[in-house]
């Protein structure tokens, strides 16, 4: 047969495209046949024969082209759009990596400056003083000057050159997760640009076509769960609670926020008890650390440092608390000008409530700007708690008073409002790092799940049959599969396994 150029779609597939197309991922001498419903996965013989050897629909791909469409028409833009996306998350991640150090400089030149200055100004004042002495007098003053300029360095070094080393270990830590996200963009990247070009290259092949867009369809949900848009929906599987209520507390645990370590321990700010506690894998009370007023909120920084949103009346401070061998051991602090409800953290920038508005810092307490403001008659809370999505993009605040969940913009532009009878005073609030979004609801008691646009429900996970009562705060544990609750004026923290 000959295909002139106008039949492009015709022209025989080249056998380096087939044997691409083809090549089980799992077994690499192995050669795609068949299709498990089960898992939505193409298989081999070696695959069905132990991955799905307990699936009960397996079925030939030749046989599947009768069924399915096969088409790849709409898959090719549909790769270009995530391309792009992708591309720009590479270029704000690295942004972040630049503006962290920038951050980091700052602080240590604004550090360093301050004592020289603080050096010279007494310098200064010592050859002010010591005009017109001599002999044994000056001799005293030399002393005394020498004395004073060391214990002006020992303070610096015992404060300043501590939260200095504090940041810079931060800094560190920050910028390695940020460059493993930019390596696993730029994997899927290349992929999703091979994809790209061979669904130009297969023409007509109906059984090509149907693998090309199964695997297609694959990527591009790696691509979307890197991008915080996966849309994975929980399943609760078992729900258990555990006690954290100590000897010493002496109120009704009331957790009002909560993060989940990457090793499976979890931090929880009990803010009647006024303490911080760190709960083992199994939800055991292991340490403690007594805060100077309420804890009102937690956010990871790093995989063994979290920041505690602190407030009273006259306290509004970030604590910085660091998780060493099942001990908790504070850092260093900054205070705010404003209330301190709510926290959380992407790359080194912290997002801040405050009652009615939200606020963006650095790591070292510099405030960059208000995001959003939501004042009015009321003296209730508007602005609750925050959240961040897993690319930065896009923030969420819950708004008690008015019944409301919103979706920000990364400038604090207004993107959606969801609001649900089944949603009444909305509290705590938590993203996931594939991007699904976690909400408490006070009336009806409920969590619930909902779209990364913060436009839709997606589930109800748990309701008042389940336990709740009263959920101020959630967040998920990847290592351990589970979301976990914290209620008002209950020692118990309820945890559902979730898949
Ligand atoms: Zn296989
Ligand atoms: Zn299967």
């Amino acid at each position: 047969m000959t295909c002139g150029r106008e039949d492009i779609k015709k022209w025989p597939v080249s056998k380096a495209v087939v044997d691409f197309l083809r090549k089980c991922e799992v077994h690499e001498d192995e050669t795609l046949t068949q299709f498990c419903h089960y898992h939505s996965q193409l298989c081999c013989s070696a695959c069905v024969g132990t991955i799905h050897s307990q699936c009960s629909k397996v079925t030939q791909i030749s046989e599947l082209t009768n069924t399915q469409p096969s088409g790849l028409e709409g898959l090719s833009m549909e790769l270009e759009t995530v391309l792009g996306e992708i591309k720009t998350l590479q270029i704000s991640q690295e942004a972040s990596i630049q503006s962290l150090q920038r951050t980091y400089n700052e602080h240590r030149e604004v550090m360093i400056k301050q004592m020289c200055g603080n050096l010279n100004t007494y310098i200064d004042e010592c050859d002010n003083n010591s005009v017109g002495t001599s002999g044994g007098n000056e001799q005293y003053l030399k002393e005394e000057m020498c004395r004073s300029v060391l214990s002006i360095l020992n303070e610096f070094d015992n404060i300043t050159a501590k939260e200095l080393d504090e940041m810079k270990a931060e800094v560190i830590s920050i910028k390695g997760s940020v460059t493993c996200s930019i390596h696993k963009c730029t994997s899927v990247h290349n992929d999703l640009s091979q994809f790209h070009e061979i669904v130009q290259k297969i023409g007509d092949h109906k059984e090509l076509c149907l693998i090309a867009s199964i695997k297609c369809k694959h990527i591009i949900q790696q691509a979307l769960t890197l991008l915080g848009k996966s849309g994975k929906v929980f399943k609760v599987q078992s729900n258990t609670v555990h006690n954290v209520r100590i000897p010493s507390d002496s109120n009704s645990c009331h957790i009002t926020g909560m993060c989940a370590l990457p090793d499976g321990q979890v931090l929880v700010a009990d803010r009647d008890n006024k303490r911080v506690k760190l709960l083992s894998q199994q939800y055991k009370v292991v340490s403690h650390w007594d805060v100077n007023a309420e804890p009102q909120d937690i956010c990871q920084i790093t995989p063994s440092e979290v920041a505690v949103a602190v407030n009273t009346s006259k306290i509004h401070e970030v604590q910085f608390i660091t998780v060493n061998q099942g001990k908790l051991v504070p850092g260093r602090k900054f205070q705010l000008q404003h209330e301190c409800t709510g926290i959380a953290h992407h790359y080194g920038d912290l997002f801040v409530t405050s009652d009615k508005e939200l606020y963006k810092y650095t790591l070292n307490g510099k405030l960059i700007c208000r995001l959003y403001e939501q004042h009015g008659s009321t003296d209730f809370t508007t602005v609750n708690k925050c959240a961040v999505s897993p690319t930065g993009d896009r923030l969420y605040i819950t708004s008690n008073w008015h019944n409301k969940l919103l979706t920000l913009a990364r400038d604090g532009t207004h993107l959606a409002t969801y609001t649900d009878p089944a949603l009444r005073g909305p509290w705590g609030l938590h993203v996931t790092p594939a991007g699904q979004v976690l909400v408490c609801g006070g009336w009806p008691y409920t969590v619930l799940q909902l779209g990364w646009e913060g436009k839709s429900k997606l589930a109800t996970l748990a309701t008042q049959k389940d336990g709740l009562r009263w959920p101020r705060s959630v967040c998920y544990s990847s290592i351990t599969s589970s979301i976990i609750v914290g209620q008002l004026e209950d020692d118990n923290i309820l945890v559902f396994r979730v898949e």
